[in-house]
């Protein structure tokens, strides 16, 4: 089993939260509840009160880092519209995914529409003029869909896809191909796996799905870790589990990989190639 790691970039600057949506003083909420849950430091509250007045909430530069010191090929998605929480300008977007493409990382869509053909076409159009090149694959924000998104997406012109995701326990089963378009199932996200003020049990229930994927015999499994949660002081917790995740998997000898590389051995094993995927962006 090979292991393939993204990043949902949903958030880059505290400012577009102000005028665009209410995740800030969500944010004051939710975490005011966990420190008298006894569930986050004094110290993380404050910074989280704090949050919202400072300029940087994404952690794509440092986590692409990270990535790049471990050897693992990270896909990056980065959303083309403004929803649910995710706020910044396509100018913001263009900025970063040349700065994750110019560092030879991969970059998709984080989708926002997913029950209508022509505006899905639309962020795989926005994507395609910004970034200069076609989007290869998407993942849509909060993992929404309903019956016919994975069939619009794959008319739309994706390569891959992973969304199929299951909020009540773990989906079993790795990498299928839905007309021309690969979908690979989100075995692991930090969200679900991840207990505020339980670090112990947060790494049991992430150490359960690897078995569990490893004992089906899928191939890939597919981790997800939001960027803005490597921030030091707001997400201590997250950004350990991230910086514990890959220490344990490289400690035992797992293999990263891309998706477009596991791609290119699901087709190698089926047979043919899927010559969309042009040499110079591998
Ligand atoms: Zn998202």
């Amino acid at each position: 089993m090979k292991i393939i790691i993204s990043h949902d970039v949903d958030h880059l600057y505290a400012s577009d939260h102000w005028i665009h949506d209410l995740i800030i003083p969500k944010l004051w909420i939710r975490s005011l509840l966990q420190f008298f849950r006894i569930q986050i430091r004094f110290s993380v509250l404050l910074h989280r009160l704090l949050y919202g007045f400072q300029k940087k909430w994404g952690y794509t530069e440092e986590v692409l880092e990270f990535d790049r010191e471990h050897s693992i090929p990270s896909t990056f998605f980065f959303g083309m519209s403004r929803g649910l929480g995710m706020s910044y300008s396509l100018k913001a977007a263009e900025k970063m995914i040349g700065y994750v493409n110019a560092r030879k990382f991969d970059t998709g869509v984080h989708g926002i529409v997913y029950s209508d053909t022509s505006g899905i076409q639309e962020e795989y159009k926005r994507f395609k003029s910004i970034a200069g090149d076609r989007p290869y694959g998407i993942r849509m924000h909060y993992v929404r869909r309903d019956r016919n998104t994975l069939k619009r997406l794959a008319e739309a012109g994706y390569l891959f896809d992973s969304t199929e995701f299951d909020k009540n326990g773990v989906i079993m089963r790795g990498p299928y191909k839905i007309n021309s378009m690969w979908e690979f199932p989100l075995h692991i996200m930090d969200g679900y796996v991840l207990q505020a003020g339980n670090v112990e049990q947060s790494r049991k229930n992430t150490i359960r799905i690897l078995e569990k994927v490893k004992e089906q015999g899928i191939p890939y499994c597919t981790i997800l870790f939001h960027d803005y949660y490597y921030n030091p002081k707001c997400y201590p917790q997250e950004r350990d589990w991230y910086g514990w995740l890959v220490q344990y998997l490289e400690e035992r000898g797992f293999e990263f990989i891309s998706f477009k590389d596991a791609i290119k051995e699901l087709e190698h094993d089926s047979g043919h190639k899927d010559d969309r995927i042009r040499e110079q962006h591998i």
